[in-house]
């Protein structure tokens, strides 16, 4: 029989029934042998003694596994056989009676030990088996949280693929990351960081099902899988659902601790049908809520389908593309009110591919840093500026923009400080141009990069302020010397609620002896607003599109400048 055939109970049942058949046989061994005995002369009796002896001894050897079988067998048989040998009277009969005595004896002793062996070695094997078990429970939660971790979900998306692929059923893989979790944790500490985390995880495992199983993916981010979830409107709605569960405040003691929390979602088979495609997919959708659409989820679609194929494109473009040869800089003024002057211009990246054409700078400077080339493309762009710039007059400025994946790389931040060194610009006409969330990535890292730039003499703007979160909170930590107001905020001036942000914005650069920059104004109302509001430094097409260097030295450096800044300044009051 094959033991993995067979059930526990079917097991005992069946060594109980080898048990009785051994009696049943014993019984049945003796008589025979005894019987026999009444035949032949000492030769034949002297084979039957040895026939019984050594069938007693074989047949307890191999029942070691069932003792109870085995000294059934010795019990019947050899109280028979010893009984006969002595009853006959016979010196040679009772000389094996005796010798078989002994070693039957030793029989039981070594089948005892080897019993008790066998006993331990099954114990051994149920307790290694239990830690084993314990330890892939163990191997499969996050140990924070309490929930299956990264190691479960991927197995558990495994299993979905192959179920739903053979039986042609539907699945959703569902990725939640909480919003603003990481100034959280740099604000009030790991603690409060891990507890609103173990919060977060309750409030998840609330919705999980036989249908739904919730995990913790590392981090601040979570995964969901779904099995047979409904139409899309259903499946959303679900998971809004859980975004709007995560992003509850937590109370902590005293502090209230308040996280968004952005999903995307995946659909198996319309997203893809292996596990990397379906993850990859899901957290574009989650990077699409992030940027479009905080606290809701979304689904992967056929538009997100194409706008993939078309980064593909440029990145496709980007690895072939002879940078040197193809990109260029232009160059947008931004104006000193005080001084009616130019006081800098930002050098903005333009890249004509020869395949694309004109490809945007936020595609281009994503698909760069997507496929690791930011680093080169920085550096080239740092030397084309500063050589440019070298034909403005000494007044005026060059801000430049540094990426996200710049600061945080060190090997990159010692280039670029050996580049600002040697291009030829003075580091005190440089400023560079950090977006928060450059600095919220990894901040002592920025904090280092932005502290060694400061040292040799170039400032620090904070680029698109507003836009991010948590802004306040990194402000006064670093060593920065200009805040440049978001041009979203330049579109709704004219409201009540946009002019007062605008001028909160204000205030605070006032208060932290911080020059503000107004981005994006197009119109004489938005810049007498600015103006009004005491913004000193404007930046947008109604002072001057960006342009190549040329035409900027020709606009606004040559001795008869085409533009006059008086007129305008004078209509701003
Ligand atoms: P940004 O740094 O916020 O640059 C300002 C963007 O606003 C520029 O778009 C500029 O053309 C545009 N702009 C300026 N004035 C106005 C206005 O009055 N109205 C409107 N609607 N737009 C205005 P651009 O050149 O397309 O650059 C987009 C973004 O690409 C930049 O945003 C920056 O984040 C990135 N970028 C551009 N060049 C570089 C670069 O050399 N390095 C890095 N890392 N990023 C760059
Ligand atoms: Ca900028
Ligand atoms: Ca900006």
């Amino acid at each position: 029989m094959r033991p993995e055939t067979i059930s526990e109970a079917q097991a005992a049942r069946q060594l109980q029934r080898t048990t009785v058949l051994t009696a049943i046989f014993s019984v049945a061994f003796v008589s025979w042998a005894m019987a026999l005995n009444g035949y032949g002369g000492p030769y034949e009796q002297g084979h039957v003694a040895i026939f019984v002896a050594i069938t007693v001894i074989a047949c307890i050897f191999c029942l070691t596994h069932l003792p109870a079988a085995a000294f059934l067998v010795m019990g019947i048989v050899m109280s028979v056989f010893l009984f006969c040998c002595v009853a006959s009277g016979n010196p040679v009969f009772l000389a094996i009676a005796v010798n078989t005595t002994f070693v039957t004896a030793v029989m039981v002793r070594v089948l005892s030990n080897n019993y008790r062996a066998f006993v331990q070695l099954v114990a051994s094997q149920a307790e290694a088996s239990r830690l084993s078990d314990e330890n892939a429970r163990l191997a499969h939660t996050d140990g924070l949280t309490g929930l299956p971790n990264r190691r479960y979900f991927f197995q558990r998306l495994d299993e979905l693929i192959q179920d739903s692929t053979a039986n042609n059923t539907r699945f959703a893989l569902a990725i939640f990351d909480l919003d603003r979790f990481k100034p959280i944790n740099d604000t009030y500490g790991h603690n409060v960081g891990d507890r609103v985390l173990a919060e977060t995880g309750r409030r998840l495992a609330a919705f999980a099902s036989a249908d739904v199983s919730v995990t913790r993916l590392g981090g601040d981010e979570f995964g969901v899988l779904v099995r047979s979830p409904g139409p899309p409107d259903e499946i959303v709605a679900f998971c809004d659902g859980i975004c709007s569960a995560l992003q509850k405040p937590v109370l902590i003691g005293d502090i209230r601790v308040v996280t968004g929390c952005s999903g995307g979602l995946a659909k198996f088979p319309r997203a893809g049908r292996e596990a990397n495609e379906l993850f990859d997919r899901a957290d574009y959708a989650l990077y699409h809520s992030k940027e479009h659409r905080r606290g809701v989820s979304t689904l992967f679609s056929q538009e997100h389908e194409d706008a993939i194929r078309a980064e593909r494109a440029v990145e496709a473009a980007l690895s072939t593309a002879d940078l040197v040869a193809e990109m260029e800089m232009h160059y947008q003024p931004i104006l000193d009110t005080a001084t009616g002057e130019i006081a800098l211009v930002e050098g903005l990246a333009r890249w004509t591919s020869p395949t694309l054409g004109r490809v945007p700078p936020n595609r281009f400077i994503a698909a760069a840093e997507r496929c690791g080339m930011i680093h080169t493309m920085t550096l080239l762009l740092l030397r084309k500026a500063p050589a440019d710039c070298a034909r403005l007059p000494p007044a005026m400025g060059l801000s430049f923009n540094l990426s996200a994946h710049d600061l945080a790389s060190p090997e990159t931040m010692v280039a670029i400080l050996a580049a600002v060194r040697t291009c030829g610009l003075n580091p005190r006409r440089l400023t560079m141009e950090l977006t928060e969330t450059a600095l919220m990535r990894d901040f002592d890292q920025a904090k280092a990069s932005i502290n060694a730039l400061h040292a040799l003499g170039v400032k620090i703007a904070l680029d698109d302020f507003g836009t991010g979160y948590s802004s306040l909170g990194y402000v006064h930590r670093l060593p920065l010397d200009k805040i440049k107001i978001d041009r979203s905020f330049m579109t709704d001036i004219d409201t009540d609620r946009g002019c007062s942000l605008v001028s909160t914005i204000l205030d605070l650069c006032q208060n932290l002896g911080l020059d503000g920059i107004a981005e994006g104004v197009e119109t004489v109302d938005q810049f007498e607003a600015a103006h009004r509001h005491g913004c000193r430094y404007i930046q947008g097409y109604i002072v001057g599109k960006p342009m190549p260097i040329a035409d900027l030295l020709q606009t606004y450096c040559s001795a008869s400048p085409t533009k006059q800044w008086p007129l305008m300044l004078a209509m701003a009051g």
